[in-house]
């Protein structure tokens, strides 16, 4: 299986400072932001620096490094916001695939939501 990374794609385009974002944290292999229309109180977007399209791409092919740093950063911005459901309400963390997952974005990033009561994913 081919991965095509389109360079142009919106988040390549966040990563080397085209267009601005608000970062919540920068780490040596990932970059946290705001979402630009939130879906819940906060709502957060982790990406990889590397070019992945998405989840398979990354954990198929990322060095161990990148996939450490990736999950360290999402598990620190758990804590930054406030929402680890052991003291908090909780969260959800997605991450869309491709047509079926309803990707627009064609570069790995999960989704932190949280802030508010979520609907249910699955029956
Ligand atoms: P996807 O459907 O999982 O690919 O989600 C892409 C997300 O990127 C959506 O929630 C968009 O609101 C978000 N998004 C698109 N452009 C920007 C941007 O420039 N800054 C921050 N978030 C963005």
């Amino acid at each position: 299986m081919a991965y095509q990374y389109d360079d142009q794609n919106i988040f390549a385009k966040i990563l080397r400072g085209e267009i601005p974002n608000d970062t919540v944290l920068e780490t040596d292999h990932c970059l946290a932001f705001r979402d630009i229309a939130p879906q819940a109180p906060d709502h957060v977007l982790i990406i990889p620096k590397g070019a992945y399209v998405n989840f398979d791409h990354f954990a198929n092919n990322a060095s161990d490094v990148e996939i450490l740093d990736w999950v360290r950063t999402i598990g620190k911005v758990c804590t930054m916001l406030g929402v680890c459901p052991d003291d908090a309400d909780g969260y959800r963390l997605i991450a869309n695939s491709g047509k079926h997952g309803v990707q627009d974005v064609p570069h790995l990033h999960a989704h932190i939501l949280a802030g508010r009561m979520l609907g249910r994913m699955l029956p």
